[in-house]
C-alpha cells in the first residue's frame, strides 16, 4: 500500500528544522513517566542534572530533516508546534507563507554558521547559541569586527526566531512554558 502523502504540517517541518537541530533550543526536558533508558536505547543522547534528564540539542534523531524517533519521540517534542505551525493551523496564514517565513529563517540561520564556520568554529554537536558565545565572548582570540558581525547576525537571526517561531504563554496559553525547552 502507498504511503499516505506528506501534511502541510509535515512538509513545513522537513524544510525547517529549527526546533531539533540546536538553533532554537539547546534542550529537551524530559517529563515524569518518560523512560530515559528505552529513549536512549533509541539512539537519543541523555543526560542528566540532578533530578532532570533532558536530550541535549541539536538532536541525534534528527536526520535529514526528518526524526528518526518520530513515533517514540519526547512528550515534549509530541506537543511543541512553533508560531508559524500554530498560525498556520488556525488559517491566519498560507502554507506558502509559513514556508516563506521557514526559508527566511534559514536564510539568517545559513549567515550565521557561514561565519563560524569562516572562523573555523566546527563545534556542530552544540547548540549555536553556545557557539556563537564561544566567538563573541573569547575578546583574545577574535578582533572586535569579527564578534560584532556575528553578533549582529545572531540577533538577527533571534529576532525572527522571538517573533514568528518561539512561543510564549500570551501566544499559547494553555502552555506556561515554551514546552520543548522546560
Ligand atoms: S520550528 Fe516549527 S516549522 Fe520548524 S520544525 Fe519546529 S515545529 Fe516545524
Ligand atoms: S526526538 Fe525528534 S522531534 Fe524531538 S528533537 Fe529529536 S528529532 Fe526533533
Amino acid at each position: 500500500m502507498d504511503a499516505a502523502p506528506p501534511t502541510a504540517a509535515a512538509r513545513l517541518c522537513a524544510e525547517c528544522g529549527l526546533c531539533c537541530n540546536g538553533a532554537m533550543f539547546h534542550m529537551v526536558i524530559l517529563q515524569p513517566g518518560e523512560n530515559p533508558r528505552a529513549l536512549a536505547a533509541l539512539g537519543l543522547k541523555i543526560k542528566r542534572k540532578h533530578s532532570l534528564a533532558y536530550m541535549p540539542q541539536p538532536c541525534r534523531a534528527h536526520v535529514g530533516g526528518c526524526c528518526t524517533v518520530y513515533e517514540q519521540r519526547p512528550q515534549r517534542c509530541r506537543i511543541f508546534e512553533c508560531r508559524t505551525l500554530i498560525r498556520f493551523a488556525q488559517g491566519e496564514i498560507t502554507e506558502s507563507a509559513a514556508m516563506e517565513k521557514i526559508h527566511e529563517a534559514r536564510s539568517k540561520l545559513a549567515i550565521v554558521e557561514a561565519i563560524l564556520a569562516q572562523v573555523g568554529e566546527t563545534r556542530i554537536e552544540h547548540p549555536l547559541a553556545k557557539r556563537c558565545d564561544n566567538i563573541t565572548l573569547d575578546h583574545e582570540a577574535n578582533p572586535p569586527a569579527l564578534r560584532e558581525t556575528l553578533a549582529a547576525a545572531m540577533n538577527d537571526f533571534d529576532a525572527l526566531l522571538e517573533a514568528d517561531f518561539r512561543i510564549t504563554p500570551d501566544f499559547y496559553p494553555q502552555m506556561n512554558a515554551d514546552p520543548k525547552q522546560g
